[in-house]
């Protein structure tokens, strides 16, 4: 009987916190509207959260008749988090975010070194110096979530494999940031902390079913169906870069061939740019190499756009064999929305137009097709990280010492 009596209350003091996080600053009134608890339950624990400084009240000065009602809200900046996004090419980003997400500090770091030591050493880094550039205090941070590229166990905080780390293999980073920075972290993979991030804060809120797609140097991809993120049976779903589009075609950093991201990633674009470039070279025994070998994404764009046949050619083909793939994806899954985020955003225009043109003859008759651009650019993935550790922290109550509501409330 006194099990269930405080199950009930930790129930309804999770769902009074969330209530607040998510709409607040509330009257009490508001909060028992919105969560139906009785007026009783809504005093109580409102008046115990108080006390343990979890959140506070004061007047609504705005309110113009009657009473001065008072106003519930949390310690928005007692109650923070960390998210990071550990990008091998991309850099490592953190962000200081507050329990709403807003974005209070942001760093960005190279990764200089892609063995285990290194990297480590650079998260490590990267996480200290985003505390200590701010002026927030190390004792208000409630949790940290890594967004990791390759294949991860959440649930086991360990990121199993990355094609793109040497000696990287079963790392538990979740447990070393624990141990390191002192309070709860988690850890999953990159295309599900921004597929998180869309459907609280982007173009997938209330959206039961999503495909969302990170489009960068590879091509990652996450599946949220009915509300929840879909994990496969060990957590190599999904992989929709690696599918193979061309037959005995190029080799794969994943040890196939003729991959999608190969030909549709930004990584791809370039080399495949940079073979044309190449050719050009021989041809006219010019010494354009060092041009060549510096090309970036952003200069191969602005040369597509202003008509570089060539160029123009592989976006195309990126769209072509992205929309064929895609294509599969509606047939198998018949999602509501695809989202595509990532850092190929900025250039859609010049692959989007193909790949819908494809879907259009391929997908599946009466089959929805919305396909959205992201429109939460490049802190997406961190900023999902850090939306990933707080709804576990809301879910699990992992708070720290002094706000450890649900040991001393019950
Ligand atoms: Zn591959």
């Amino acid at each position: 009987m006194v099990a269930k009596h405080s199950q009930m209350r930790d129930t309804n003091t999770h769902s009074i916190f969330e209530c607040i996080v998510e709409h607040g600053p509330l009257t009490k009134a508001d909060i028992k509207k919105y969560t139906g608890l009785s007026w009783g339950s809504v005093s109580n624990i409102t008046a115990n959260l108080i006390d343990r400084g979890i959140i506070r009240q004061y007047k609504d000065n705005d309110a113009s008749v009657g009473r001065i009602p008072n106003l519930l809200d949390i310690f928005v900046r007692e109650n923070l988090l960390i998210g990071v996004d550990l990008h091998i090419a991309e850099g490592i980003t953190v962000l200081i975010t507050d329990l709403r997400y807003r974005i209070l500090n942001r760093v960005n770091m190279s990764v200089t070194k892609n063995n285990r030591e290194s990297v480590l050493q650079s998260l490590n880094t990267a996480i200290n110096f985003a505390i200590s550039n701010s002026e927030v205090s190390r004792s208000t941070i409630l949790g940290i979530g890594v967004a990791l590229q390759g294949t991860v166990d959440a649930e086991k905080g360990i990121s199993a494999y990355s094609p793109y780390c040497e000696d990287w293999e079963n790392v538990p980073v979740a447990d070393i940031l624990t141990r390191e920075f002192s309070v709860p972290t988690v850890v999953d993979h990159d295309p599900r902390c921004m597929a998180m991030a869309e459907m609280v804060l982007g173009k997938a809120q209330n959206t039961g079913s999503l495909v969302f797609l990170r489009m960068s140097q590879g091509i990652g991809m996450s599946i949220v169906l009915d509300g929840e993120v879909y994990r496969g049976f060990n957590g190599s779903d999904a992989e929709i870069g690696h599918i193979c589009v061309v037959a005995d075609g190029d080799e794969c950093v994943c040890g196939n061939k003729g991959c999608l991201e190969l030909y549709a990633g930004a990584k791809g674009i370039i080399n495949r740019a940079k073979l044309r470039t190449s050719s050009i070279h021989e041809d006219s025994g010019m010494d354009i190499k060092g041009t060549d070998d510096n090309i970036d994404f952003d200069d191969i764009t602005a040369l597509a756009r202003s008509g570089d046949e060539f160029l123009r050619g592989l976006f195309t083909d990126a769209g072509r064999y992205l929309g064929e793939s895609l294509s599969v994806v509606v047939n198998l899954l018949n999602p509501e929305l695809i989202i595509l985020g990532g850092m190929m955003v900025p250039s859609a225009d010049l692959f989007l137009p193909e790949t819908l043109s494809v879907m259009r003859k391929r997908v599946w008759k009466g089959s929805t097709m919305d396909v959205r651009l992201s429109s939460l650019g490049n802190n997406a993935t961190a900023l999902g990280a850090a939306v990933i550790a707080g709804r576990k922290l809301l879910k699990e109550g992992f708070f720290h010492p002094p706000y450890q509501i649900y040991n001393d409330l019950l």
